[in-house]
């Protein structure tokens, strides 16, 4: 449409976030905690259907099965994985206004950006990410655990219990959904960095030398998920990392242009046999995977890794949702999230036309037959052309509205969200007419 724009700024879809119902501050009314977020009643419908969108897309396939491992792990993994010794972000003060900064965001040979004095940043300082807390009662070191950091290290750990329970042949992956905890020393940009967020993470276990293709099959596979969830190409961009991790070979970011910049969405690493290998070394068990069909061959299968923030991806899905039509035009003005309806968070919202027993009676009985399919929503409040404006902001793919024509024509007028196109369409054809165009 020529008439519409794209979000402009943070603060328009953070303002919405609110007004609607997708996201609060954390402990609001306290003032607030820096980088958490709660979701809302809307947020929460949305995310879960991304995740549930990512899950389907994970493990409808024969090669990869799900876990779900615990937050609180030995504490040795994260000495075997690297995290306790390197898990670090360098950091810089201004000791003018004391803003803090990561000193490989800036460049700290330049004034400070937000003050502006020259040379005034402390020494580079490591600091590292993990949050520490104490398992047990009592408070000393031997009891000290980490609220892990990724979810990646859950499955490496459990690789052989998968392998050998589901009697997995290489190559096969373990998807898992889940918290991670970071001690960012600079959050911001709304969901975008946050010190308590979701995870996507699968773990593809390969025969060492097969890991270029496997990179190939899954950067693929991954930026057409993307595509499928309505994110605009346009949007999105591949980022080659240069300076790779200690543990990987080849890594490649997702970037999404937020209003703020390019931001990375999701990483595909090839992250070698690094983690499987430090595990066995750590723990002392054998973590070979014996090749049936190669001879019995032994090795320690490499990795190749997708890994997506379920709530940096909510914040793209919600960027990229965010339309203004006929900006400026006080009377035709509308904001509208053009989620995919597969995301959106209410399908169908029904309408009375107005608040009357006999229009309420019927609308519920439509209500009831969708619900049966479909998370709807009932409004009977505010003016007609009010409540389709609020479910455009809450992305709605369609309203139903029931009029006193229903009650003898036994049709009902549905709204299309994108196009405004409203059509008349019979009480007993509404179900098809629905399926057919909410079929995901
Ligand atoms: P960044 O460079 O932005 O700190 P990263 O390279 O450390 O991210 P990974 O460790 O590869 O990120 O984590 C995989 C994904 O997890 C990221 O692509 C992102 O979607 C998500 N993620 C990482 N850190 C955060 C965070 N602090 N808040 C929200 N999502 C995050």
């Amino acid at each position: 449409m020529s008439n519409e724009t794209n979000l402009k700024s943070m603060n328009d879809l953070v303002a919405l976030c609110k007004s609607r119902g997708f996201i609060f501050q954390s402990s609001e009314v306290y003032g607030g905690l820096n980088s958490c977020y709660d979701m809302g009643p809307y947020g929460v419908e949305l995310k879960n259907n991304l995740k549930a969108r990512w899950w389907k897309s994970m493990t409808f396939r024969p090669d990869v099965v799900g876990i779900d491992a615990s937050i609180l792990m030995h504490p040795t993994v994260w000495k075997a994985s690297g995290h306790v010794d390197g898990f670090s972000d360098p950091l810089v003060d201004c000791k003018a206004c004391k803003e803090r900064y990561r000193a490989d965001k800036i460049d700290i040979k330049q004034p400070c950006p937000k003050c502006g004095a020259k040379d005034s940043f402390t020494d580079i300082r490591q600091f590292n990410l993990m949050f520490k807390t104490q398992m047990g009662a009592m408070e000393d070191t031997a009891s000290m655990v980490y609220l892990r950091p990724e979810t990646a290290q859950g499955i490496f750990v459990n690789f052989l219990n998968v392998q050998t329970t589901m009697r997995k042949k290489l190559p096969f992956g373990i998807a898992q959904i889940g918290k991670a905890f970071r001690n960012e020393i600079t959050p911001g940009n709304f969901i975008f960095r946050m010190r308590e967020f979701e995870q996507m993470e699968m773990q593809y276990f390969i025969k060492p030398g097969t890991q270029k293709e496997a990179m190939e099959q899954w950067k693929e596979a991954r930026w057409k998920w993307h595509l499928d969830n309505g994110i605009r190409a346009e949007k999105l961009k591949w980022y080659k990392q240069e300076e790779l991790a200690h543990y990987a070979d080849a890594a490649f970011d997702i970037e999404y242009e937020f209003p703020f910049g390019w931001g990375e969405i999701e990483g595909i690493h090839s992250r070698t046999d690094f983690d499987l290998k430090q595990h066995e070394e750590f723990s002392g068990k054998n973590l070979h995977y014996v090749d049936q069909v190669n001879n019995n061959e032994k090795y320690i299968p490499y990795v190749l890794e997708t890994s997506v923030g379920a709530d940096r991806g909510l914040l793209m899905v919600l960027c990229d949702a965010y339309r203004v039509e006929n900006a400026g035009d006080k009377d035709n003005e509308r904001t509208v999230m053009k989620f995919h309806p597969s995301l959106a968070p209410i399908k169908v919202a029904v309408l009375p036309l107005m608040k009357k027993p006999e229009l309420e009676e019927c609308a519920n009985k439509v209500l009831f037959d969708l619900m049966q399919n479909y998370r709807c929503e009932y409004d009977v409040s505010g003016t007609i052309g009010k409540r389709y404006r609020r479910q455009d902001e809450i992305g709605t793919p369609f309203c139903v509205t029931i009029d006193y024509d229903s009650l003898t024509d036994h049709s009902v007028t549905v709204r299309n969200r994108d196009t405004m196109v409203q059509e008349r369409i019979s009480m007993n054809k509404l179900e098809s007419y629905l399926k057919d165009k909410l079929k995901f």
